[in-house]
């Protein structure tokens, strides 16, 4: 018999093992689809988990409104706890260039659409390390980020002297926030409710009343091929461009721009200035090819 010492369970392996505990145990059915609330689901893919090995997990195609969303899954109060405490690692924080590139040509894309004589207080929501919000503050826009995750929320009010609200967006300490544009990366396929984030961001909204939301896209190649290898578990929803304009539609937004094409960052990564009109023809061109990437719709609020 092999006795083995015992030791103290890193914060990355016990919270390894609640999640696989979890998972087996509890893991919650939706019976309806939160953005439509249709039950009308059906099967749509079964992949081996990135994060739990020999594990399964299953998305489910709702035909009510498209979109695609992870069903079971983790229970919120879990979910929720494991993020608001991890303390990331410093290459986590670090800014890429390619990012930053893209975060200044987004900003270039609102810039365009934006009333040029409306005020300019920006929100993102899920700011992460800060990237978009230190590029906003440099065109020009008055900044606020929220980041549920408490080591990152101090890390960007600490360095880049831009607040940031550590909590969600429903909290009462919150409520009295009010911007005139809300912009969301890569935030909305982790939420639980995508739908109530979108309605509890709205009542946050001044005129003009935009907001873009930028997330994986679910048609994009990178998507497709991956069907049937290790998928990443804490996307709980794909999105396409119909599923998530549909969704903003249905809260009182008009869609004004949807992107789905090149992330010409990604080409460009080794340049800090890439022209716009070759952005553009990048962007034009892997469109008409129907090679699809990513996905960012920016929309307005009706009046
Ligand atoms: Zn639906």
């Amino acid at each position: 018999m092999t006795e083995t010492s015992p030791r103290a369970l890193s914060e990355d392996e016990l919270s390894s093992l609640v999640t696989q505990s979890v998972q087996s145990t509890l893991l919650e059915y939706l019976n309806a689809c939160p953005v439509c609330f249709s039950s009308e689901l059906r099967h749509y893919c079964r992949r081996p988990s990135l994060f739990n090995k020999g594990e399964h997990i299953v998305y489910e195609h709702c035909t009510g409104c498209g979109v695609v969303m992870r069903n079971p899954r983790m229970p919120p109060n879990l979910r929720l706890s494991i993020y608001e405490d991890k303390i990331l690692p410093d290459d986590q924080k670090r800014l890429l260039p390619r990012n930053q590139l893209h975060y200044a040509y987004m900003l270039r894309w609102i810039e365009r659409l934006y009333p040029a004589d409306a005020p300019r207080r920006l929100f993102d929501f899920g700011c992460g390390a800060g990237g978009f919000l230190l590029e906003a503050q440099k065109a020009g826009w008055d900044c606020m980020g929220l980041e549920l995750n408490k080591d990152l929320a101090r890390f960007v009010t600490e360095t880049y002297d831009i607040p940031v609200y550590q909590g969600l967006v429903d909290d009462e300490s919150f409520a009295h926030e009010r911007f005139n544009i809300v912009i969301s990366a890569q935030v909305f396929e982790h939420l639980l409710d995508p739908r109530q984030a979108l309605v509890d961001l709205r009542a946050h909204l001044d005129d003009p009343g935009f907001v873009l939301i930028e997330v994986p896209n679910q048609l994009a190649f990178k998507e497709r091929l991956k069907r049937g290898r290790t998928m990443d578990d804490s996307h709980l929803f794909y999105f396409s461009a119909a599923s998530l304009s549909w969704m903003m539609e249905d809260l009182g937004f008009e869609v004004l721009h949807v992107q789905e094409g090149l992330r010409p960052y990604r080409a460009f990564a080794g340049l800090t200035k890439v022209p716009q009109p070759l952005m553009e023809a990048c962007i034009g061109w892997m469109a008409r090819m129907q090679v699809r990437t990513g996905l960012s719709v920016l929309a307005r609020l009706k009046p």
